[in-house]
């Protein structure tokens, strides 16, 4: 295993315009040429290194999608204005009137959303499944499907894909297996287990400062060209473009995101086993209940550990929202959606960010009224923490002192 998707991050070199450690950023929306044939070429993509216009690429960004698909292992990459970007665009440019998409039924809310109700005016269809069942994943392919769509590490269930079964179900079939990787930044190398695009929302993890939003998809040059093509690309058509600043920013964090992630899924393992010891329903792969956990240390980068996720039920809505707001009111985190910031982040995803899926279906996905998704922060104290969040549990009857003696 050479693979080393923090070092390969790490070992590559921009320099900037004056011998400066970081590239220059480009503050520019158009370039000038001294010739205009070259201006006619760069605009047909025929000119390497000559920039046009902005909309269709720029050097900052390619900086920032080279590192990226230097992490992801794939052979380049394109950076987007949000994750939902990097998504839609995907779907749209595999995706024509009359094809099928087989998802998982555990995603984003907004990819779940998209799907569900914007895809359909298009005439493409999806049909949702249970991932982890790979025949039934099998059994819904149709003719006219194109493409597999699930996260390695589902929304907010925490449900575990098993990429190269599905990769082997996608080359069977002649379709694309899409990986939203972005629960599991390093830890998971989709690319590198067969998928064949792998998409982040940058505004999470990979950024990991919760000041900005951003997206990339990862795949193969000539898809990423398919995407860039100015007569029939999504991505260019659909002008999901990141500012430049922005990518120069994104860039800077995810020289970091290996530490990051190491100690987002050292609390997150901390948490997750001292949660389900004190009898708390806990879902975290690193844990040896959680179902996939065989399959997630299969697929594993393993220094950089099972992720900052985790979700524990404490029973019912109510007393969600009560112990969320006790614990920020002790500064153990914020209530608030997103993932991946320095600071612990709460929320109930059935009233959140899965919103957009019926009540109904919720219920049949396993998605409770009670159910609370942490994203655990980078805490120097951990067991502090601990000790501060159970003792919100005890004073919510969440945990009987008794039982939380017994287990201290
Ligand atoms: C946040 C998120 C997205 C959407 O990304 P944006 O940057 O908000 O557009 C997609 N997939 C997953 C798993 C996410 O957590």
């Amino acid at each position: 295993m050479s693979f080393k998707p923090a070092n390969n991050i790490q070992d590559l070199q921009y320099f900037g315009e004056f011998g400066g450690v970081n590239p220059s950023i480009s503050d520019s929306s158009t370039y000038t040429f001294l010739s205009a044939k070259t201006m006619f070429d760069t605009f047909e993509g025929n000119a390497d290194g000559c920039y046009l216009y902005s909309r269709h690429s720029s050097p900052s960004n390619l900086y920032l999608g080279e590192a990226l698909a230097a992490m992801e292992g794939t052979e380049t990459a394109n950076v987007t204005s949000s994750g939902m970007g990097a998504i839609t665009s995907v779907i749209l440019q595999l995706c024509n009137a009359g094809d099928h998409v087989v998802s998982s039924r555990t995603i984003y809310g907004g990819t779940y959303a998209f799907l569900k109700n914007f895809t359909p005016k298009l005439n493409i269809n999806t049909s949702f499944v249970d991932i982890t069942n790979l025949e039934a994943v099998e059994a819904a392919i149709t003719e006219n499907t194109k493409m597999i769509y699930c996260e390695s590490v589902s929304n907010p269930l925490l449900e575990i894909a098993d990429i190269k079964g599905l990769a082997a179900i996608a080359k069977r079939h002649d379709l694309k297996l899409v990986v939203d990787n972005t629960f599991s930044p390093l830890s998971i190398s989709p690319a590198k287990l067969g998928a064949d695009v792998v998409i982040h929302s940058l505004t999470k993890f990979i950024n990991g400062s919760s000041d900005t939003v951003g997206g990339v998809v990862c795949g193969t040059q000539d898809f990423i060209n398919e995407l860039r093509n100015v007569n029939d690309g999504a991505s260019m058509l659909l002008g999901v473009t990141m500012d430049s600043l922005r990518a120069s920013s994104v860039l800077k964090n995810l020289r970091t995101l290996h530490i990051r992630m190491q100690q987002h899924s050292k609390n997150g393992l901390y948490l997750a086993e001292k949660f389900e010891a004190d009898g708390l329903k806990t879902v975290y792969p690193g844990l040896a209940s959680h179902s996939s956990h065989t399959l997630f240390k299969d697929m594993m980068n393993t220094e950089y550990g099972f992720g900052g996720m985790l979700t524990i039920d404490v029973g019912s809505l109510d007393k969600a929202n009560e112990l969320m707001e006790m614990m920020q009111e002790k500064n153990l985190g914020y209530l608030a959606v997103s993932l991946g910031f320095y600071k612990t982040l709460f929320s109930a995803p059935g009233t959140s960010t899965s919103s957009e899926i019926p009540l109904e279906e919720q219920e049949q996905m396993g998605l409770t009224d009670g159910l609370i998704r942490f994203s655990i922060g980078l805490d120097a104290d951990i067991k502090r923490t601990y000790n501060m969040m159970r003792s919100c549990m005890e004073e919510l009857g969440i945990l009987s002192t008794e039982e939380v003696t017994k287990v201290a």
